[in-house]
């Protein structure tokens, strides 16, 4: 499948709608003008893939909704160059929309088949994050702590410590957290072991599991 001007003419509708929900940050609504969704999900759903709205992706997974994936990025206030972590990479559209923001991102998925796949598709796209790695989220990356932000994208049932330890100072968490629905949290951490809180109401996500698949 290819990206073509009615694909551009969709995705400029959405990003009119994501204005209208209440998405600012240029940069991020610049990204998802850019970036062509379509071709991060499966070819049957191809034709719905600016509406805003998730689509179901291999593994029983899902590829987040383009308000979500604004409103997570957006949360995180990144500077040109910092230093991200994502938790599920998943289809790798959230990664794609971060490295369009110009920062070096690093990326754990925990279900095999989504990590291979995302793997060969994102340079494809000429999109190369720092690190791609199979694991699991819960523990982080230390090795390559800190980060300025860290985001994740699976429903957390709780906020795992590794992640809160892992930023820098002045560095970000969003993290939704809650088992059936997840109330979408900002931690900024203050000082060594001094967190602000903010929450943002309720949203929707596959959960977060534990161990590798
Ligand atoms: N950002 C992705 C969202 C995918 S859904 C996208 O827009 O396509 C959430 C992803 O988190 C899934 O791919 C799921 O396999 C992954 N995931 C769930 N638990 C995880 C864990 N403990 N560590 C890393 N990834 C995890």
């Amino acid at each position: 499948m290819k990206d073509t001007s009615k694909h551009q003419g969709l995705r400029n509708r959405l990003v009119t709608v994501l204005i209208e929900k209440g998405i600012t940050d240029s940069v991020v609504l610049s990204a998802i003008q850019k970036i062509p969704r379509h071709l991060f999900m499966d070819s049957s759903f191809g034709d719905f893939a600016y509406q805003d709205k998730a689509f179901p992706i291999a593994a029983n997974q899902t590829i987040s909704q383009p308000y979500t994936v604004a409103f997570q990025s957006e949360l995180l206030k990144l500077k040109p160059n910092a230093k991200v972590l994502e938790i599920g990479t998943g289809s790798g559209y959230q990664t794609a929309v971060l490295l369009e923001m110009n920062v070096k991102v690093y990326s754990i998925e925990r279900q095999q088949e989504l990590y291979r796949k995302t793997k060969l598709f994102l340079p494809k796209l000429g999109y190369q994050p720092k690190k791609m790695i199979f694991g699991d989220g819960y523990i982080g990356l230390e090795e390559h702590a800190p980060f300025d932000g860290i985001i994740v994208t699976a429903g957390a049932p709780f906020v795992p410590k590794p992640l809160l330890s892992q930023l820098k100072i002045g560095g970000r968490l969003v993290i939704p957290v809650g088992e059936e629905t997840q109330i979408m949290t900002l931690f900024i951490r203050k000082g060594e072991k001094e967190f602000e809180k903010q929450e943002f109401g309720d949203f929707r996500f596959v959960p977060m599991l534990k161990k590798k698949n």
